[in-house]
């Protein structure tokens, strides 16, 4: 069984789907002739050099082409390019038929790639669709993202904000903390609410879903939201938010508006799955904030949580900072790799039958159903069945 690892080649993308760790867990699973394959140079942007892959029992492969050729399972971070996106770069095309291709697929996004795999004959697996439950909790690579993605934007905002975040008093004088508003309490705000109070911030946070008041409330913040019958069933199946009502989401704003003038850090979270994200700053509520103050949209691939965020860009806005890059996970490309890479081994390890030592696709395991994508030349997921060309 041939694993292939091919570098990276998406722009500003540093991460790496394997880590020497699991390299060394992929040649021990229970299967016939394990081989791992890296490409040449992937590790670079996550400080694995080849040296260390091959150390852990790896082959270098001295390009894309030798990387995959004939591999059996292609461990990915983003979705291959496919020719005409990125110059004649093609990554679909020298995967072998019949091979697993596995990684945040992006399916919702790009229906036509999901075509081209279904075409090309390869059996891919979208981890974004990993089911909420908690057996697949070692193998939910957007869980293990956002939480990184959640930490650094309050140390990105940190760096931008000229004054520091926990109250200091000192012989010249008192320095207030800072007041820190979270938006959007899952697994990024969460952890994003977790570092600020870390630093010393005064913290509050506001989500939709009901039961992140009591997550909010155990981590030391304060929960900032309308809690109307509404907002008391407002949960959609897998804990999901779900869309809000036009007169819920008015209320819910007016409260935010005057929620953000009083704040100097804003990080924005909120994601409804397969939709653009909601728009929950906007232009008058930045307007509102004082000078100085920064707001990190975490939103920004997805249309942004506040209005005036641009994709991949520090802008300023009357005197706000308004922080948009995209791919966080990929700002802290070395412990997002390594867990991301765990994330993809755990995956695998489903798919491997100990009695026949050979690559063993079970759709009755929720996991595997519910993140494949295509089967056989068909696209065979119900949520982008209807979707794709
Ligand atoms: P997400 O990335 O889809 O969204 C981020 C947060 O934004 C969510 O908390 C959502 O409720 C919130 N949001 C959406 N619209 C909003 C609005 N208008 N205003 C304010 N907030 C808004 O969420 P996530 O981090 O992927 O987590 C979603 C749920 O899944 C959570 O309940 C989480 O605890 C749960 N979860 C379960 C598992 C597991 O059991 N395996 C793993 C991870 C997450």
């Amino acid at each position: 069984m041939k694993i292939a690892i091919p570098k990276e080649r998406r722009h500003g993308e540093a991460r790496v789907a394997a880590s020497p760790d699991t390299v060394k867990k992929l040649l021990g699973l229970p299967a016939d002739k394990v081989e791992v394959a890296v490409e040449t140079g992937a590790g670079d942007g996550a400080s694995i050099p080849d040296d260390q892959f091959k150390n852990a029992g790896a082959t270098i492969a001295k390009d894309y082409a030798s990387c995959v050729k004939d591999a059996d399972v292609v461990f990915k971070v983003r979705r291959p390019i496919i020719k005409g996106e990125q110059g004649n770069t093609d990554e679909l095309a020298p995967l072998k038929k019949g091979a697993l291709l596995i990684g945040n697929l992006d399916p919702t996004q790009s229906p036509e790639a999901v075509r081209a795999y279904a075409d090309a004959g390869v059996e891919a697996f979208a981890m974004e669709f990993m089911p909420r439950i908690s057996r697949a909790q070692a193998m939910d690579t957007l869980s293990s993202q956002a939480n990184l993605a959640g930490y650094r934007a309050v140390i990105d905002a940190s760096a931008q904000f000229k004054r520091g975040f926990p109250m200091m008093m000192t012989a010249a004088g008192t320095v207030p903390p800072a007041k820190v508003l979270v938006m959007g309490a899952g697994v990024a705000g969460l952890q994003a609410i977790a570092t600020a109070r870390r630093l010393g911030g005064v913290v509050s946070a506001t989500d939709v879903r009901p039961a992140a008041k009591e997550q909010v409330e155990s981590l030391g913040a304060s929960f900032v939201a309308v809690e109307d019958e509404e907002f008391k069933e407002a949960e959609a199946a897998g804990g999901y938010a779900k869309e809000m009502s036009d007169a819920y989401k008015k209320k819910q704003a007016e409260l935010i508006a005057d929620t953000i003038k009083k704040m100097d850090v804003v990080i924005t979270t909120a994601l409804i799955p397969g939709r653009e994200a909601p728009k929950l700053v906007t232009a008058d509520m930045v307007k509102s904030m004082k000078p100085g103050s920064i707001i990190v949209d975490l939103a920004v691939e997805q249309g942004g949580n506040c209005a005036l965020s641009e994709f991949d860009q520090v802008v300023e806005k009357n005197g706000v900072t308004i922080v948009g890059y995209a791919n966080w996970p990929s700002r802290l490309a070395v412990s997002a790799s390594s867990l991301y890479a765990r994330n993809l081994f755990n995956f695998l390890q489903l798919m491997v039958d100990k009695e026949s030592k050979q690559l063993k696709v079970n759709m009755d395991d929720q996991l595997v159903s519910g993140t494949r994508l295509t089967q056989d030349g068909e696209v065979i997921h119900e949520r982008v069945k209807d979707s794709v060309p």
